[in-house]
């Protein structure tokens, strides 16, 4: 049983001192990049799914295909957490099918507009309640994280306001806190290196400040490097020139708090380069075993360049993975 909750891998982050890094995945054979890159960095794992964005004909099939393959690293800690539930109803279906973790996003409305912050605390507690009573761990967002929502619209950036997160988080429960400091989702991030007019670092530790016992969480910070977008633009791709999260700064925010880190775009860029390459490379071949390879195998060594960069290869074999009873016992106590 590799599974563990969140909260369980964010209470060791912080003993080691460490941030995990939550990697999304739309399929298993990204899902394997991911589980063969904390393998051979021996690093507890978060693999990251969104409701509704997946290569297989259903989120379910999905879903059933990550736990066999998580099945298959017994040795490995893994949170697996849905990214970004839109609605409790989501955030249920993904807990019926085994997550361990789930994010319940009430920073926006179902029109796209900013929630109240009434509304986003009224919506977070109710499926913390229940995701505690299973024994899940759940992660809030506060504040607005700009860029691309999964309905493809773009939303504004709101930056947290640390005066909310002891109140959200005292009336919530939640177990780890997305906090906007200014970063965004997508692609296309900034026009410029983000200095810090663009990304609020000290908002973490001001955040950090107020609510101890919750970890923060870094969205949108994939670093987009200049390479990975030069290769698919060599192979046909036309991506802007664009500038992410520098590892500098995600290695700073693990100092001051941060314990998770998302990065999809990263990933993206790295498996689709190697894709497009690969078919450039061969353009007799048909078959999509070996250019599906190529991605998997450049997916894999991006995350476990990450996983080194935020200190979590190396921490796998750390801790005892506690029965997911054993958690629900501890959360019963802890949230009553
Ligand atoms: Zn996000």
């Amino acid at each position: 049983m590799a599974l563990v909750t969140l909260r369980q891998a964010l209470d060791e982050a912080r003993r080691g001192g460490y941030a995990v890094g939550a990697f999304n995945v739309s399929d298993v054979v990204q899902a394997e990049a991911v589980l063969d890159a904390a393998a051979e960095t021996a690093s507890p794992t978060i693999l990251a799914a969104l409701a509704g964005v997946t290569a297989h004909a259903s989120d379910e099939r999905f879903w059933a295909g990550l736990h066999r393959l998580i099945d298959g690293y017994p040795e490995l800690p893994v949170v697996l957490h849905l990214d970004h539930g839109p609605h409790p109803a989501v955030c249920l279906r993904a807990m019926d099918h085994g997550f361990t973790s789930v994010m319940i996003d009430g920073s926006l409305r179902a029109d796209g507009t900013p929630s109240s912050f009434a509304e986003n605390l009224a919506v977070t507690a109710e499926v913390a309640a229940e995701a505690h009573r299973r024994g899940v761990s759940v992660e809030g967002e506060l504040g607005t994280i700009g860029g691309s929502k999964t309905d493809g619209s773009r939303a504004a950036i709101v930056l947290a306001d640390p005066e909310q997160a002891g109140e959200f988080v005292a009336a919530t429960g939640v177990d780890a806190l997305a906090v906007a400091i200014g970063t965004s989702h997508g692609a296309y991030k900034f026009d410029t290196p983000p200095d810090s007019t663009v990304l609020h670092m000290t908002l973490i530790e001001k955040i950090a400040a107020r609510v101890p016992d919750t970890h923060l969480v870094m969205h949108g910070s994939s670093s987009l490097p200049a390479e990975l977008r030069e290769q698919n633009n060599r192979h046909g791709a036309r991506l802007p020139e664009s500038w992410g999260v520098p590892d500098s700064e995600k290695v700073r925010s693990i100092a001051m708090g941060v314990r998770k880190i998302n990065q999809g775009m990263d990933s993206h860029l790295a498996f689709t380069g190697a894709v497009r390459e690969a078919l450039g490379a061969d353009p007799l071949n048909v078959d999509p075993a070996p250019y599906l390879r190529a991605g998997r195998a450049a997916m894999q060594r991006m995350v476990a360049a990450r996983m080194r960069i935020f200190g979590q290869a190396g921490h796998a074999g750390d801790y005892r993975a506690r029965s997911l009873t054993e958690m629900a016992v501890r959360y019963s106590g802890g949230n009553a």
